[in-house]
């Protein structure tokens, strides 16, 4: 008989630091471990498919939602919503692990409504790589990059309040590294 419980992970971390690459890659090697599906209202973008990349719903679909209270967390990014269904989450935790590659803020909501979610946080390497990644793509201004910064350094600021940090200095390692914390995790009794 197994004694390991499916869990909710939230990957967050500043951007520029890989937790796209890191979320893939946990999902590939990890056939459990479901990456959840977001709402939003913004517009499809080329490719992106309904249900898949997210769930398109327009405003007031999305307000009831929020009324009903359906979503595990929800924030606005550039005047449109996105959030984690509620529904759809808790019920793949009954098959499966699920991720879900959140921001800061986003990873707390979740678990102020679901306490049990292990959060993980990826560091980077060091701060100035970052900014030394972000200078060197030449595109955004200095503005921007500024802007940026003061965003990654206040996602860095709420470190603390994460169960997890892993710094993500070598792809297999930082993966393999999360994977120990899943297992331990999908053990421990509550
Ligand atoms: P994009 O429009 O480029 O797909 O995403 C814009 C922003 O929304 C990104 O920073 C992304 O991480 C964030 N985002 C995507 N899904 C969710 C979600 O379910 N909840 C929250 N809080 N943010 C999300």
């Amino acid at each position: 008989m197994s004694n390991k419980r499916n869990i909710l992970i939230v990957l967050s971390g500043p951007s520029g630091v890989g937790k796209g690459t890191v979320a893939k890659m946990l999902v590939k090697r990890n056939p459990c471990i479901k990456l959840s599906v977001s709402c939003t209202t913004r517009s499809p973008r080329e490719g992106e498919k309904d249900g898949i990349d997210y769930f398109f719903t327009d405003r007031n679909v999305f307000k009831e939602k929020i009324n009903q209270g359906g979503f595990l967390e929800y924030s606005e990014h550039f005047e449109n919503f996105y959030g984690t269904p509620k529904d759809f989450v808790l019920n793949k935790l009954k098959t499966d692990d699920v991720l879900l590659e959140i921001d800061v803020n986003g990873g707390l909501n979740v678990k102020k409504n679901y306490p049990q979610a292990v959060l993980i946080m990826l560091l980077p390497p060091s701060v100035e790589e970052l900014h030394r990644r972000l200078t060197l793509r030449h595109t955004e201004s200095e503005e921007k990059i500024n802007l940026r910064m003061q965003r990654i350094n206040y996602e860095l600021g709420k470190k603390d309040f994460y169960d997890y940090l892993v710094v993500n200095d070598d792809l297999e390692l930082t993966v393999s590294k999360i994977e120990d914390i899943i297992n331990s995790e999908k053990s421990r009794i509550l």
